[in-house]
């Protein structure tokens, strides 16, 4: 059981300012094992900002947690999420989380790698509109030459493409791995503000790759 402040009053949210449940994250940290119970905790240099109680049922994961909206009352809240298996094409599967949000009276279902907690639930990007911050093109922009800037000082190529350099000497270990993070994280925006932005040229099955990928 945990819980967090939540809510901003905003109608349009950024993903950034949200809480999100990574699927992918998830599995590859062993949340997905029979039966397992326990607790996913975000943290900000090394503090536990906050924490919700989750258990997998084996079809689904049970959230348990508690939310203040907006300053008001605490409320316990037990959400399900469904949870599908796909293969892929390499080998191996993936799991993704089926949104359990409610539209209008239409039942989302949308099957997706990453959940928000854009208000009491969480739920997938489009149930919340939220808004990618990179959608804005100066953010977008602004991301790629900062991680161009963070390559270029470890001594590497600016671009994507190439590998990141090397841990210069006399750099900490630690630090190195932070920059390495920093610049991944940078031209993983870009990406998404990519793609927001050239959303119309796309088809439909790229878009959904994309939406599950992001
Ligand atoms: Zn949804």
């Amino acid at each position: 059981m945990g819980g967090y402040g939540s809510g901003r009053p905003s109608n349009k949210q950024k993903a950034e300012d949200c809480r999100s449940l990574d699927i992918y994250k998830m599995k590859r940290e062993g949340c997905f094992e029979p039966g397992m119970r326990g607790n996913w905790i975000w943290s900000r240099n090394e503090n536990e900002i906050a924490r919700i109680g989750y258990h997998y049922t084996g079809t689904a994961l049970e959230l348990d947690y508690r939310v203040r909206l907006s300053g008001g009352k605490w409320e316990l809240i037990k959400q399900n999420v469904p949870l599908v298996q796909t293969d892929c094409n390499y080998g191996g599967q993936r799991t993704y989380a089926i949104c359990p949000g409610v539209l209008n009276g239409r039942h989302c279902g949308r099957r997706v790698g990453k959940l928000f907690s854009g208000g009491r639930f969480f739920l997938c990007r489009h149930c919340y509109g939220i808004a990618y911050a990179s959608q804005s093109e100066p953010r977008y922009d602004r991301m790629l030459r900062r991680a161009q800037k963070l390559r270029m000082a470890l001594g590497g190529e600016p671009g994507a493409a190439y590998p990141i350099a090397p841990r210069p000497k006399g750099m900490w270990e630690r630090t190195y791995r932070r920059k390495r993070l920093e610049i991944d994280w940078c031209e993983h925006q870009a990406n998404i503000g990519f793609i927001e932005k050239y959303r119309h040229q796309f088809s439909g099955s790229d878009l959904k790759l994309f939406d599950d990928l992001f």
